[in-house]
């Protein structure tokens, strides 16, 4: 079985007997309780002070986790082999947003934003996507993915891609759980994250990415696997390392499975 489907409670395989196409949960390592670096700005202060004028709030632990998510070097596109990469369902993707049911605390233009970000940045992938908003009586289809508040479609989790119905499901009760854990995150970071990694299945990276700073990535496979880093000392300085938008592994992955060179 795949491991990815065992990992998911069996409610949503319940819910999803056709779940190998529908296996796109986000697992989230558990809810950041520190929020900022500052040991690094202390340990940095020269590089950190400048770079603080610069890109606030980066620090020299960021540009580490930036060049990590820029580059994608050899033997680092590994997965955790828990599903099978395939080439986009579609030469051109429009994912339609449906505003309704979303937490107060995001605003429709918002996650509008975050949406055009996330297809911004996977267009690196050599296929195309526009955003809008979703009319009404919009139906789904290949290549046509509605983007939707959904507690059953989203299965408990953060979100999750059904290819099948051609539906990115989003789960506003695990946003309320993130909000009163820790009210101080900014829960667009995660918003994004979780559309960026949804979003990266329907461009047919199935499998998981071992690769901890990858936005396809799996912190670790729930039998004492953990996903690889080239600086693990950052991982808890960040309340999460895993990369909010593609990074050029996931992209370099996409290409690959798409056969655009
Ligand atoms: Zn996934």
């Amino acid at each position: 079985m795949n491991p990815a489907l065992t990992q998911m409670p069996q409610q949503s395989l319940r819910k999803h007997p056709a779940a190998l196409t529908l296996h796109a949960e986000l697992k989230h390592r558990p809810l950041p309780l520190i929020l900022s670096p500052l040991r690094s700005l202390i340990s940095h202060h020269l590089i950190g002070l400048l770079l603080a004028t610069l890109v606030a709030p980066a620090s020299a632990d960021a540009l580490l986790r930036n060049l990590e998510i820029a580059q994608c070097a050899d033997g680092e596109l590994a997965t955790w082999g828990d599903g099978q990469d395939r080439m986009a369902a579609a030469g051109a993707f429009t994912f339609s947003y449906r505003h309704a049911g979303a937490p107060s605390w995001f605003k429709e233009p918002q996650v509008l934003s975050l949406l055009q970000k996330s297809a911004a940045e996977w267009s690196r992938c050599g296929i195309p996507a526009q955003v809008m908003v979703a009319a009404p009586s919009l139906q789904s289809s290949r290549g046509n993915v509605v983007v939707q508040w959904d507690a059953a479609g989203s299965g408990g989790h953060f979100g999750l891609a059904n290819l099948g119905n051609h539906q990115l499901s989003l789960g506003a009760q695990a946003f309320h759980l993130l909000n009163q854990r820790n009210p101080a995150h900014n829960a667009l970071d995660t918003l994004q994250m979780v559309l960026s990694h949804e979003m990266g299945h329907f461009y047919g990276l199935m499998a998981h990415s071992r690769r901890c700073v990858d936005v396809l990535s799996y912190y670790h496979d729930g039998k004492g696997g953990q996903c690889f880093t080239r600086n693990p000392g950052l991982l808890k300085a960040f309340p999460e390392y895993r990369s909010s938008l593609p990074t050029a592994c996931d992209i370099q992955r996409c290409r690959i499975l798409n056969r655009i060179p």
